[in-house]
């Protein structure tokens, strides 16, 4: 089932995270604020770390749109790999 969570993002931007059902290749996709309804649309299928790293990674697309695919990936998974060092959660927790 979709879930919603709206934010705030650069500074007064109104944002969607949507978890849903994604076919294809991609488990996130960013529309960034040019859009009608900037959004991030997230695959509900992933769990603990992938979870996180592409939750972060989709999150530094909106943030920095003009960023290049390759220094988004690389920071997504430098801060996931030092979130989930420093802070430990119970996989339920990273479910939530
Ligand atoms: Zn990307």
């Amino acid at each position: 089932m979709p879930s919603e969570h709206h934010f705030t993002l650069n500074g007064d931007e109104r944002w969607l995270i949507r978890f849903t059902t994604l076919t294809g290749d991609a488990y996130g996709i960013t529309y960034t604020q040019k859009a009608k309804r900037p959004r991030i649309i997230l695959h509900d299928g992933m769990r603990g770390k992938h979870r996180l790293t592409v939750l972060i990674h989709e999150l530094l697309h909106a943030i920095f749109p003009q960023a290049s695919e390759e220094v988004i990936e690389q920071a997504g998974k430098d801060l996931a790999r030092v979130l989930l060092t420093l802070y430990t959660m119970t996989p339920k927790e990273l479910e939530k």
